[in-house]
């Protein structure tokens, strides 16, 4: 159900942070006429300019987070266009046209205000499955951090804004899982001029991952994030649906299972010092010396790197690239030569026909392990992104049903209690309908999040269609996934979009069952039962969890 209420309910944070905004940002803009005024009397004064300057970045990087994105774009041009000047050596020789850009900023203002295009979040629920993610954001605008740190609790992160650099050191304060931080923050934050440092100095003592924001789309705004060691540098006005997903997947644990390696060398002591060297690093490893055994044994051990002899007696590493190449299962599996030094010309064979990294005997068997486990690492996170669904971030149609029937195949072996679950969002085609389709993607976007944020790493979790969530939830009987989707149906319903200045909230629905209920039913027929209890809630009113009737 989509219910919505118009702007003026005092109650709402979002809102009164909106509202504080746009005060602050009319007050920005009076100020900005008297300076175009000065500007005008003293064409090249430095002081006003650079008043003009830290005014229109402050519009830049905060505007749009509220919504008034064409204020935010127009404030950046005319930001750069100042900064120009201000590193010009001589006097322009035009007067800056500060009055025409304050007259547009005020009628983009005013269109800003009409559209229905930006949207946010806000909730009072904070639920977790295992424990919340602790942010410590460092951002110097207070109405802009309340704003990004209520959205962030919408998610179930817990936030704490530092506005002093001091408060780094308090030891009182819960320890942060990651920092979020404006990268101008060090410039006003601290009286004290020791904080003007870098950022790598000032956060030397936090291990967490650390990202970095500022309003700068450049090349160097980036480099100076990773050189203060981030993780990443995101551009402000924040999206928050894409900030809150990276946050999200970046504490899904990895898959821990050692990384299986072929071994294709025909001579044997090379080959079991390799396999030796491997297996130390914890990795699986399969020896081969037959080339005529490749196909059968790839089928059988399923490698994720293979270790090629460059010069095998009846057929050369080139040769065996190419036949890898053509079998599509096999077409992109690393590879790493074994070559040398007589190799050269078969070197250059086998780069051209797209191979990969060349060893050269003697091999340093710690810089192979090294290497094997970063493309193992690589190739995992090739086939991750390639089964995730780009809205949502969780796994796309095909992936998540392989994901059941895998699992279904592994119980049958090992009998396990597991838990199917059909989600649907309730009336989605009016919130289509109602604010347009890109609201309509945020919102599906916000489920996505919203279950990496309630259920287990282990558990898989998959967008079956549209607006609809399939979910494999491993070790779990139907009763404890009732209530666990109860509370997220519970936690979606307390989320308020908006969009323009309008709130909303919807709703969803969905079936729960266990593999327990029907043991005799294929991975298919489960997902069928699931949907017909989603039907079930659906035809009982909505906003709904229904368990499935054996
Ligand atoms: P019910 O409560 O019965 O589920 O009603 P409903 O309106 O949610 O169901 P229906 O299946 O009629 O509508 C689903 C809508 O979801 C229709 C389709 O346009 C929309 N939709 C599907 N995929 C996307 C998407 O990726 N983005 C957006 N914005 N809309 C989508
Ligand atoms: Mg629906
Ligand atoms: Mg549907």
């Amino acid at each position: 159900m989509v219910n919505s209420n118009p702007i003026g309910t005092p109650k709402d944070r979002l809102e009164a942070l909106k509202e504080s905004y746009l005060s602050r940002l009319e007050s920005n803009l009076n100020h900005l006429e008297l300076l175009a005024g000065r500007l005008l009397e003293k064409a090249q004064s430095d002081e006003y300019l650079e008043e003009l300057h830290s005014t229109l970045h402050s519009i830049s990087g905060s505007a749009g987070s509220f919504g008034f994105n064409q204020v935010g774009q127009q404030a950046r041009r005319f930001e750069q266009a100042t900064a120009k000047i201000l590193n010009q050596a001589n006097a322009p020789d035009e007067p800056l046209p500060a009055r025409e850009w304050i007259a547009q900023l005020r009628a983009s203002l005013e269109s800003d205000k009409k559209q229905k295009a930006s949207a946010s979040i806000e909730s009072s629920s904070t639920s977790k499955a295992d424990g919340n993610t602790c942010i410590w954001l460092i951002e110097r605008d207070a109405i802009l951090a309340e704003f990004t740190a209520q959205q962030l609790k919408s998610f179930g992160f817990e936030v704490h804004h530092i506005t002093d650099l001091q408060e780094l050191n308090n030891p009182s304060k819960p320890a942060p899982d990651l920092l979020l931080i404006d990268h101008r923050a060090n410039q006003t934050l601290s009286a004290k001029p020791e904080h003007l440092g870098s950022w790598k100095t000032l956060l030397k003592d936090f291990t967490c991952p650390k990202y970095f924001f500022g309003a700068e789309d450049t090349f160097d705004a980036r480099l100076q994030a990773l050189r203060n060691d981030g993780k990443g540098y995101f551009v402000k006005p924040l999206n928050m649906i894409s900030l809150t997903r990276h946050i999200s997947e970046l504490f899904q644990v990895e898959s821990s299972e050692p990384g299986r390696v072929m071994i294709l060398e025909t001579n044997s002591r090379l080959s079991q010092t390799l396999q030796t060297a491997l297996e130390q690093a914890d990795m699986l490893v399969y020896s081969l010396s037959e080339p005529q055994q490749l196909f059968e044994s790839l089928n059988e051990f399923n490698p994720e790197l293979i270790l090629l002899d460059l010069w095998l007696t009846e057929v050369n590493g080139q040769e065996l690239t190419a036949l890898l190449s053509q079998v599509e299962r096999w077409a992109h599996l690393p590879i790493i030569y074994i070559a040398n030094e007589s190799n050269s010309s078969l070197k250059n064979q086998a780069l051209l026909m797209g191979g990969g990294i060349f060893l050269e005997q003697p091999i340093d068997t710690e810089l192979l392990a090294r290497l094997c486990k970063s493309q193992v690492h690589k190739l995992r996170q090739l086939e991750a992104s390639r089964s995730k669904d780009a809205l949502t971030g969780l796994l796309k149609h095909a992936s998540i049903k392989e994901a059941i029937q895998s699992h279904w195949n592994y119980v049958q072996r090992q009998p396990q209690t597991f838990s199917l679950v059909m989600l649907d969002i309730d009336h989605f085609k009016q919130v289509n309908d109602t604010y347009g389709h890109p609201v309509g993607d945020l919102v599906i976007s916000a489920v996505g999040t919203l279950l990496r944020q309630h259920f287990r790493s282990t558990d898989k979790l998959g967008r079956y269609g549209g607006e609809e969530f399939t979910l494999l939830l491993v070790d779990c009987e139907a009763d404890d996934a009732f209530k666990m989707v109860d509370n997220l149906r519970e936690a979606f319903e307390a989320i308020k979009f908006s969009s323009g200045d309008t709130y909303f909230s919807c709703t969803l629905s969905a079936g729960v069952l266990d593999n327990k209920q029907f043991s005799d039913a294929s991975a298919d027929a489960l997902i069928e039962h699931a949907d017909k209890a989603l039907y079930q809630a659906k035809q009982s009113g909505r906003n709904r969890v229904c368990l499935a009737c054996a």
